[in-house]
């Protein structure tokens, strides 16, 4: 009988896996300041490195502290001053000194309890901070640390600096991550010997404690031995788990779909255009696949406009031209049916039946779909992750395409293909992946690129403007939303807050509606998903001839716009504070608009002065629409942890490595991972129950889970 385990961890690793709560001096408050930046598990704690340092060794007598220089001090408190009751403008003063001089401690808004407290007149203490001169005399505002004599050591040290968040002080975060580091065991290596003593790393462990404790600039360097160490093996994981899981996927035989070629030649003679090159080379590849009894997994890359409904709906048509049933899935509702609505015509013309399954299709409509799944009268269907559903039965699934899957997990994209038997499964992304991150997020699954559109695209007109002349643009958008234009008007994330970036749009929002009237409409990630749908739908409705559409002609929006969501008749696209987008972003967004063969246009507004390297960045986006130059070069210029926006991405987040200085270790890890699987499937060697314990370190339960289920 197997049990409901929850987890089948070493043990050695679970005083890390329980929330930083646990730990003292972490209460509720703190607890959700640290699970904001870190994570809500102790063992996050860990994977949080220092970005610099303060040296508090330098301890020199009171009457030789430099100004200026951080410096720890033992003195003795001489007299209290508190301010004058009433008066809050006066700070509260402490006199302390030694046999060669006096420095006068600084304090704000003090309360004097805990000043008496902490500096009892009479005796000594440890006094550590920065030393400044004010009318000639010593004083130190705010001390970081003031400790009795014994705890010296705990202060005179080189001390960690923590990337915070605010309402977090740095002395909590490192307190935290010391008590985090208390709890880290001693792990069993996972690492090839030769290979690790070739790179000279370090242990896990030598090298985390090293790392959360540098004496030099030099050791926080992303490049020193223990934290390229601590970045491999997190890689490793990355590449482990997606092979295990890739191994899975493989294990099953998939089965040879060969289609007659009919229904597609119907498809083929009732379209207004050719195929593109890329289309029919990657038609190519995918029937190749499908006719194979290996099962296919592959990735359809093509940037925005690229054409690949169409590729994905003529390899559909080869599962039901083999007598079987394919299915789409899309990572939200509304570009389940955008798919729907582009699809159905092209289906129509095969003569095959398509529906669509949604969580809002309900009652006798679902009943209907279900049966026609389960019976094969419905040939194709697109939906969500309805499709998904337990009681979802399918007669025949032989394809499965998985739309914009970066926001489905590993996991979730075989789930689909659980529905059939020996499916195939295709892979649609629009985000242009430069290699090395491909590699992190597919592993070594197949990859078709559509790197060539549809003929007669117009680039789309991108422009950079200072915030500066915002009036100005304000006016020529008014100007053109006279003329009929619709525009996207985005506004940037700011900072990590949720709130001030809300707040930023619904200002703008403000300014544009006092300006243009209630032409303006706004959409933001508070908005619940239908809510934004309702929103969405109202932007994206048409001017029938002779009727004003009531919708939006400006939508306001946080940087939720959906990628994929169309609206044909959008032309121009604002996006504000463009200088703290990644390029990539920026380059998704631009893609919204001009696609209804209207020209488009795109306003980079920036904040000036812009640096060298910000001018760089948004000039590439002024000399190509190549998604992939693009992601290439935003890597080279800004490293990957920033260069798809963070959570949008749904790329494998990396805590301590970087690709763009980590990048050569990726291809080491995938290829280690390989021979880790071909000799050691099932990781049963000690090497293999170290490598264990590594991916529940970092929490790949995923991949463990394909070990169990064999
Ligand atoms: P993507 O999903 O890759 O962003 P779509 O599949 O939505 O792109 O295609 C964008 C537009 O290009 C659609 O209007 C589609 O009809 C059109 N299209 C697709 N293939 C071709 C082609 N070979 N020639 C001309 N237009 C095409
Ligand atoms: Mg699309």
């Amino acid at each position: 009988m197997s049990s409901p385990k929850s987890s089948l961890r070493p043990e050695i690793l679970n005083p890390l896996f329980v929330k930083t709560t646990a730990l003292k001096g972490i209460g509720p408050r703190l607890g959700k300041l640290v699970e904001k930046l870190v994570g809500e598990k102790i063992v996050d704690l860990l994977w949080h490195l220092p970005s610099g340092l303060i040296d508090r060794r330098f301890s020199p007598k009171v009457g030789d502290a430099p100004p200026n220089d951080v410096v720890t001090l033992t003195v003795e408190v001489l007299a209290h001053s508190p301010p004058p009751p009433g008066n809050r403008r006066v700070p509260y003063r402490v006199t302390c000194g030694d046999d060669t001089g006096r420095i006068v401690l600084v304090f704000f808004h003090a309360k004097g309890d805990y000043l008496e407290d902490a500096l009892p007149i009479g005796e000594r203490r440890v006094i550590s901070g920065k030393v400044e001169l004010f009318d000639g005399r010593r004083q130190m505002t705010h001390p970081d640390h003031i400790v009795e004599l014994k705890d010296i050591a705990s202060v005179q040290r080189v001390e960690p600096v923590y990337p915070l968040t605010a309402g977090l002080s740095g002395k909590v975060l490192d307190r935290a991550v010391k008590a985090a580091l208390e709890r880290a065991p001693k792990l069993p290596d996972w690492l090839d010997p030769a290979f690790k003593k070739q790179r000279q790393w370090p242990d896990w462990h030598e090298a985390l404690t090293t790392a959360h404790n540098p004496t030099s600039e030099a050791e926080l360097s992303p490049l020193t031995l223990s934290r390229s160490r601590l970045a491999y093996d997190e890689m490793l994981s990355n590449q482990l788990a997606l092979s295990l899981v890739r191994l899975k996927a493989r294990k099953r035989r998939g089965r040879e779909l060969k289609g007659d070629g009919k229904l597609r030649a119907k498809v083929i003679a009732g379209l207004p255009y050719k195929l593109t090159g890329a289309q029919s080379r990657t038609l190519a590849e995918i029937e190749a696949d499908m006719s194979s009894e290996n099962r296919m997994l592959r990735l359809l890359q093509g940037d925005v406009g690229s054409g690949k409904t169409l590729v994905a709906l003529m390899s559909m048509l080869i599962a039901v031209e083999a007598g079987a049933q394919a299915a789409m899935m899309a990572p939200t509702e509304l570009l389940a049916h955008q798919h729907f609505e582009n699809l159905k015509p092209l289906a129509a013309l095969a003569g095959v039946r398509l529906e669509i399954l949604t969580g809002r299709v309900k009652g006798a409509v679902r009943t209907e779909i279900m049966e026609g799944l389960a019976n094969g009268s419905i040939h194709m269907v697109v939906g969500t992750h309805a499709l998904v559903q337990k009681d979802v039965e399918f007669a025949d699934l032989a394809f499965a395409v998985i739309d914009e899957q970066h926001r489905f997990g590993v996991a979730q994209r075989l789930e689909l293909a659980e529905k059939g038997r020996g499916t195939d499964m295709l892979v649609m992304t629009a985000t242009p992946i430069p290699r090395t991150l491909a590699l992190t997020a597919y592993g070594d699954m197949d990859v078709s690129k559509l790197d060539e559109k549809p003929p007669g695209r117009k680039p789309v007109d991108t422009r950079t403007i200072s915030l500066e002349r915002l009036d100005e643009t304000i006016a020529g958008i008014g100007r053109a939303i006279q003329k009929g234009a619709k525009v996207y008007w985005v506004c940037p994330l700011i900072e990590e807050s949720e709130v001030t970036d809300l707040a930023a749009a619904e200002d703008r929002y403000a300014t544009l509606k006092a300006r243009l009237g209630n032409t303006v409409g706004l959409i933001h990630g508070r908005m619940k998903p239908n809510e934004r749908d309702v929103v969405m739908e109202a932007f994206a409705s048409k001017d029938g001839p002779g009727k004003d559409s009531s919708g939006p002609k400006i939508l306001v929006a946080t940087t939720v716009i959906e990628v994929g969501v169309d609206v044909p008749d959008a032309t121009i696209m604002v996006i504000e504070h463009a200088e703290r987008f990644g390029l990539s972003q920026l380059h998704q967004l631009r893609g919204r608009v001009g696609r209804g063969g209207k020209e488009g246009t795109c306003l980079l507004l920036f904040a000036p002065p812009l640096g060298e390297t910000a001018k760089a960045r948004l000039n590439i986006l002024r000399q190509t629409e190549d998604g992939f130059l693009i992601a290439e070069e935003d890597l080279r210029l800004r490293g990957s942890g920033e260069m798809l926006g963070t959570r949008q991405s749904g790329m494998p987040e990396f805590r301590m490595a970087d690709l763009s200085v980590h990048g050569e270790l990726v291809a080491i890890a995938r290829d280690d991972a390989q021979l880790i699987i071909s000799r050691d499937a099932e990781l049963k060697t000690p090497r293999g129950e170290a490598l264990r314990t590594m991916l529940y370190l970092f929490e790949q339960d995923e991949a463990i889970k394909t070990l169990r289920s064999g």
